[in-house]
């Protein structure tokens, strides 16, 4: 079934549909989008940065105190220029009356006697009103609320809304990252880019947000941004530095030219022999640089069963994480991914991506019935006795403890020692 007025593409366009109050029994009534001829703009009358002056205030003013289904209109326009969707226009929701039939309610957040129509505001709302009637060709008519029959005593909008719209439509300014707070995907956003400049790094934010696929980021999609609570700590940041995907841009990350000539240097350093630019060595030495792995050569799996790149395996439920991250799974179903890399730092971990070769995060390699990496131990034992001793990364209770760590190359007896000391 179409959702109309879902316009996903436009920046700063949320769909906040499950975001507000809605009655529990009640709903309004849905009509042809056909019948739907005018737009119709709005204020909310509160005041800019009071508690309730939003979206979710007015449902809940709407639904709790009038009794309505839901929220009276189709958008909201947040001071930061964030359009949030609460109801299709089709729907005969309610904002002006007798032309409910006829009229899709977009409305400001502001009171406009005294605050000012932010710019951000000013941008959407052109961009919104120019996409619906793009879609909807019969709606050709803007009005302001006291423009409808019965209305001229009310005082809806008091801003020029013709003003507004008559002003060229211009790409909005992207909204400000800051620290803890939300971030709206722009086009052409990565969490490289936001990243850059910022006082968080990429990892930080595949933490701040364990569900989204970096590489599969949509225009309009709300993330967090990362604060002191949820960071990677520096432990879990020691391997993943770079999560790019292209070397010259690590160089350049690290001060570097990206030049042949240092990339030569860097796959000397990590190990792959004869670079030649190609596109399987790049991969290798990103995948040592990103994810760190170890150069192809140490990469020994061990027991009768074992795990090759783009090898399908099967993740048991709720073993899928973002790297370094054990304690909470990115996906709690089981999936089928294939393997991309081998992480030997994080843990003997594999890389997944999804078949059009996506990342789709990583599981640990005793979590799987395959086997695992043999020997090489990547990280001190006294290193993964902290691990247990503070409950991360859930290595478990013995005797299952010492079996994994035994199968993930440590001595388990050195490891309790070392706990020992830890808990002493
Ligand atoms: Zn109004």
């Amino acid at each position: 079934m179409t959702v109309y007025g879902l316009y996903l593409d436009l920046p700063k366009f949320v769909d906040y549909r499950d975001k507000v109050v809605k009655h529990p029994i009640k709903s309004f009534p849905i009509l042809s989008v056909s019948s739907k001829t005018v737009i119709a703009i709005h204020h909310s009358l509160t005041r800019i940065g009071l508690s309730g002056s939003n979206a979710r205030g007015y449902s809940s003013y709407h639904v709790n105190t009038l009794g309505w289904p839901g929220i009276g209109y189709s958008y909201v326009i947040e001071p930061d220029g964030v359009i949030k969707f609460c109801n299709p226009i089709n729907w005969r929701t309610y904002h002006v009356g007798n032309a409910n039939n006829q009229a899709i309610g977009i409305v400001l957040t502001g009171d406009f006697r005294t605050d000012k129509v932010t710019e951000a505001q000013k941008s959407s709302l052109r961009l919104l009103v120019d996409r619906i009637k793009k879609d909807q060709k019969q709606v050709q008519t803007v009005k302001s609320h006291h423009e409808f029959p019965g209305y001229s005593w009310k005082a809806c909008c008091v801003f020029n809304y013709k003003q507004i719209l008559e002003a060229a439509i211009a790409n909005p300014e992207p909204i400000k990252a800051t620290n803890g707070g939300k971030y709206i995907i722009q086009e052409g956003d990565t969490f490289w880019g936001i990243a850059k400049g910022k006082d968080f790094e990429v990892v930080d934010l595949e933490h701040a947000n364990p569900g989204v696929d970096p590489k599969g980021l949509k225009i309009g999609q709300i993330i967090t941004l990362p604060s002191d609570v949820n960071k990677a700590t520096s432990e879990e940041k020691q391997s993943v530095s770079y999560h790019g995907n292209s070397i010259q841009k690590y160089l350049e990350s690290i001060g570097e030219e990206g030049s042949y000539d240092n990339r030569v240097r860097l796959a000397d350093k990590y190990g792959i022999k004869d670079y030649k630019g190609n596109a399987e060595q790049n991969l290798q030495l990103l995948s040592i640089i990103r994810d760190g792995a170890k150069a192809p050569s140490t990469v020994v799996i061990k027991e009768n069963n074992t795990i090759n790149k783009g090898q399908a395996i099967i993740v048991p439920a709720g073993k899928l994480y973002a790297q370094g991250n054990a304690t909470k799974p990115v996906k709690n179903e089981q999936l089928t991914a294939k393997v991309d890399s081998i992480n030997t730092n994080w843990r003997n971990s594999v890389r997944l991506i999804n078949e059009n070769g996506v990342y789709v995060g990583f599981v640990q390699l005793t979590d799987l019935e395959y086997g695992s990496i043999s020997a090489t131990t990547n990280q001190s034992t006294l290193a993964v006795a902290r691990e247990i001793a503070f409950g991360k990364h859930n290595w478990g209770n013995n005797p299952e403890r010492a079996e994994k760590l035994r199968k993930a190359g440590y001595d388990p007896n050195e490891v309790q020692k070392n706990i020992n000391q830890l808990l002493k």
